[in-house]
């Protein structure tokens, strides 16, 4: 008789292929998870362990807080599996990516009215926070020259903006020393006007800010009353005070929604304009957009030329290595959407919004303080009665909706106003009329809720901490 030999590491391989995913050793016992690993696992026992703990994570589509899209189509993400490799700075190697790269800068500048006879300027960023950097820094570079020239001491920057900024301009003048100098909200008035900026200006004064589509409410800023009171100030003083245009979300709205409305190049104190591509630019993150007026706006000093890799490389980023995938997105939905695209996407979010903004403003207890008429975002507070009736709160309902799967922020506004809480819907691109009424009803059901029972808030009060 012959016996055949048994290879002990080839049963071992073949028993680990047998047993059933969930039953091996890797899955029935913890991991290591705060120090690397002494031994491997298989790939599909790393992605199982991963992608069930996400599960744990929000769903992303029933994100109403986010304003970062959380869909796109197939073939984009195709395209974005597919040059995940593509390291952007390798310009040398990748000319394509950075031809790529060009385009959407130029196809932007012209977006938002950049004059024809100018040099298209600006580039790609990890997102608006990075481009906000930047563009402080052009501004702050620009007003150093300014008062050099005039023989006159530039060692005290400041920043003029409404206290409803993006923290984006907070890091900003704390990481680059600039004083910032917020506008506070008052009574009715939830973010910049002309006024108040005027007040706060003086020959220090880098810039202001201001902002396509404040997070808090979604409403714009009077960005052409603005910029018609910096031509009064400046034609009386003779300093040159310029507007950078925060259009995180509203770049990607106002020029398709909105095309009358002045904001952008068109106006003559504003010097640059961002934008996230990875809001209603509609591609994952992380992308953003930063665009001069023209070439003479961004410092030639802040520029680096690498010669890296057999080119010269102008340069201007915090980053060096980053994604090349996400521009490569950017140019698809530019291609594959083109104009019209964008206006029915963009204009099928805002009817949504104001949609489910009239419907809420209906349900009684609700008061709007926006209906999503700017960027397609809106949010309401309790009326005045029904807070006094002190039932619940907007912090008690964001709970409540949470249980359904809903994330919709319940939050207090800045100074001044910060006795007014607030509860926000961003509705983006992937959030059909269908989910929109499906959210209404959980609405009306936790509403129902609480009103069936008096007593929640006294017993829940004190249990529950909130920001
Ligand atoms: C989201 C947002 C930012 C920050 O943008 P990121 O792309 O997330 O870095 C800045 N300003 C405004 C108005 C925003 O809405």
């Amino acid at each position: 008789m012959v016996y055949q030999k048994i290879d002990l590491d080839q049963l071992g391989a073949e028993a680990a292929l047998l047993t059933p995913t969930y039953a091996s050793r890797s899955l029935t016992s913890g991991i290591p998870k705060y120090e690397l690993p002494e031994e491997s696992v298989s790939p599909q026992i790393a992605y199982n362990l991963i992608r069930d703990e996400l599960g744990l994570d929000g769903n992303s589509r029933l994100n109403l807080a986010t304003f970062v899209t959380t869909w796109m189509e197939p073939e984009a993400r195709q395209l974005m599996t597919e040059t995940f490799d593509k390291n952007l700075i390798d310009k040398d190697e990748y000319p394509q990516t950075a031809a790529i790269e060009l385009r959407c800068v130029n196809i932007l500048a012209r977006l938002w009215n950049a004059p024809e006879s100018e040099t298209a300027t600006g580039c790609s960023t990890i997102g608006s926070s990075e481009a906000a950097m930047l563009g402080g820094m052009a501004l702050k570079w620009n007003w150093r020259k300014r008062r050099q020239a005039q023989g006159k001491p530039a060692d005290k920057p400041n920043l003029v903006m409404g206290i409803n900024v993006q923290v984006c301009w907070e890091k900003f003048c704390r990481y680059w020393e600039v004083e910032p100098r917020f506008v506070p909200l008052e009574g009715n008035r939830f973010h910049l006007s002309a006024e108040e900026a005027v007040k706060r200006i003086d020959e220090n004064t880098i810039g202001v800010i201001a902002i396509m589509g404040s997070t808090f409410d979604g409403s714009y800023e009077p960005v052409k009353a603005i910029n018609d009171a910096l031509e009064h100030l400046n034609g009386e003083t003779g300093w040159e005070v310029p507007l950078h245009i925060d259009g995180a979300s509203g770049g990607f709205i106002a020029p398709f929604l909105d095309p009358q409305l002045e904001w952008d190049f068109r106006l003559k104190w504003v010097k640059s304009i961002n934008a996230s591509g990875h809001k209603y630019g509609l591609v994952y993150p992380g992308v953003g957009w930063i665009i001069w007026r023209s070439r003479e706006e961004l410092p030639e000093e802040l520029i680096f030329h690498c010669n890296y890799l057999g080119g010269d490389l102008p340069n201007f980023a915090l980053n060096f290595s980053r994604p090349g995938n996400q521009v490569i997105a950017q140019y698809y939905n530019f291609l594959r959407l083109g104009r019209q695209g964008y206006r029915q996407i963009q204009q099928a979010c805002r009817d949504t919004a104001m949609y489910l903004a009239r419907e809420i403003a209906q349900m009684g207890c609700f008061e709007l303080l926006t209906d999503g008429s700017d960027i397609p975002v809106f949010a309401w507070k309790l009326r005045d009665d029904f807070a006094d009736q002190n039932q619940f709160t907007l912090f008690d309902l964001a709970d409540k909706l949470r249980e359904r799967g809903w994330l919709v922020p319940a939050y207090a506004m800045p100074k001044n106003r910060e006795d007014l809480v607030v509860q926000r819907v961003v509705v983006k691109e992937g959030f059909s009329r269908d989910m929109a009424d499906m959210l209404l009803e959980d609405l009306r059901r936790a509403v129902a809720f609480f009103e069936a029972q008096p007593h929640y808030r006294a017993k829940s009060s004190g249990s529950h901490f909130h920001h």
